[in-house]
């Protein structure tokens, strides 16, 4: 319809048609192919490990990490075809309270051994990822030098799952990363306790970095921690802080001393050091190589490494029956309730544990 103000009568204010807006998604990104990710086989992941070729790696691992029923079985064939190529590196746990200085001093652990070739993967198992769905443990931006460096690999923690998980899927990385020719792997983890053992049952060795404190640096370590670690490390030794640093190793070392001597019969040493300025990384990884020339002929290496196996089969059985039980539907919709009549004490514990565990049998196996 002809627009009133375009009568004769209004001459000098036609109404124009507007201007033509551009459309609000910038058109030229259609035109750009979309780079799809080729899928790749099995025999694609393995062939790509082997040749060390990292960002197949890091798809590998990513496939170990995901939720996807899938996934869980491509990865699992991977992992089970690169088992033979694996075993083949020294694993260091590496572990201290935030602030310790872990990754100042990965930064510099993993620079100094790589002067003398050989590949680094720094992976990390974060307890907290659980609850904050990210994780800082190994993040890349906290390790200046080795995150350019071409001999590294470096990996945060998985976050997804219960503690077991998370370090089930860097146990399994583990094995991708000898694969693929890394003969060195760190395993970071924060000090609180739990992630600790976890840690402890996939390394070699295990390193325990602290602070000189103000002379209670004992309180606060959980015994069971420092029983596990195979050499104590004070770091920050530098400035006015090297005596209290020497002090404190006095410490660790007379309180080591009240521990039965560990099963590898190897007794853990204590040391002082600087990350920041790299004072004292040398006589560290001197000790690291002693404790592995000691272990690998009294045969304790491959003793801890098969008692790891076992452990690791038996963890794997109970997070699977675990899930399959938290899984189950019905067991969903019932726990609620059991859980009133127990909090209510029209119940006791175990009947109401049995009451659901009868359920379950009867759902998975119709008995
Ligand atoms: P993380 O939380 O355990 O990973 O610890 P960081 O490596 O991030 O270090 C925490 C803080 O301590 C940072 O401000 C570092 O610069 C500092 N730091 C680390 N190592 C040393 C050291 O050897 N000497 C001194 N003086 N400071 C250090």
């Amino acid at each position: 319809m002809e627009h009133p103000e375009n009568n004769d009568k209004y001459k000098g204010l036609a109404v124009n048609a507007g201007i033509e807006q551009p459309s609000l998604v910038n058109p030229y990104l259609k035109k750009r192919k979309r780079i799809k990710r080729t899928e790749l086989s099995v025999s694609d992941y393995v062939e790509g490990i082997a040749k060390g070729n990292i960002t197949i790696l890091s798809r590998a691992v990513t496939l170990i990490e995901s939720v996807l029923p899938e996934h869980q079985s491509l990865a699992q064939e991977v992992i089970e075809k690169c088992l033979p190529y694996s075993g083949n590196s020294m694993r260091i746990g590496i572990s201290g309270v935030p602030g310790a200085g872990k990754s100042t001093s990965i930064d510099v652990f993993g620079t100094h051994v790589l002067e003398k070739g050989g590949k680094l993967a720094v992976l990390a198992i974060d307890p907290s990822s659980e609850r904050s769905k990210g994780s800082i443990l190994g993040d890349k931006t906290r390790m200046e030098t080795l995150s350019v460096h071409p001999d590294s690999f470096i990996r945060p923690s998985p976050s997804a799952g219960s503690l077991g998980g998370v370090a089930r899927k860097t146990r399994e990385t583990i094995i991708l990363c000898e694969a693929a020719g890394f003969d060195k792997i760190f395993v970071e983890t924060v000090g609180v306790g739990q992630s600790e053992t976890a840690v402890h049952s996939m390394v070699d060795f295990f390193l325990l970095i602290q602070l000189a404190g103000t002379g209670d640096e004992l309180q606060g370590i959980k015994r069971g921690i420092m029983e596990m670690a195979d050499g104590i490390v004070i770091n920050k030794a530098d400035g006015s802080n090297i005596e209290k640093a020497k002090l404190a190793a006095n410490h660790f070392k007379n309180a080591l001393h009240l521990f039965p001597t560990p099963d590898s019969g190897w007794e853990p040493k204590v040391l002082t050091y600087s990350g920041f300025y790299g004072l004292g990384i040398k006589e560290i990884w001197d000790m690291i190589y002693e404790y592995f020339d000691f272990v690998k002929s009294n045969g304790y290496f491959e003793y801890r490494r098969n008692e790891q196996a076992k452990y690791w089969m038996y963890e794997t059985i109970n997070e699977h029956l675990r899930d399959s039980f938290y899984n189950n539907d019905t067991i969903k919709s019932m726990l609620a309730e059991k859980e009133n009549d127990v909090l209510s004490g029209k119940l006791t514990s175990f009947i109401a544990a049995k009451d659901l565990l009868d359920r379950y049998y009867k759902e998975s196996f119709g008995r």
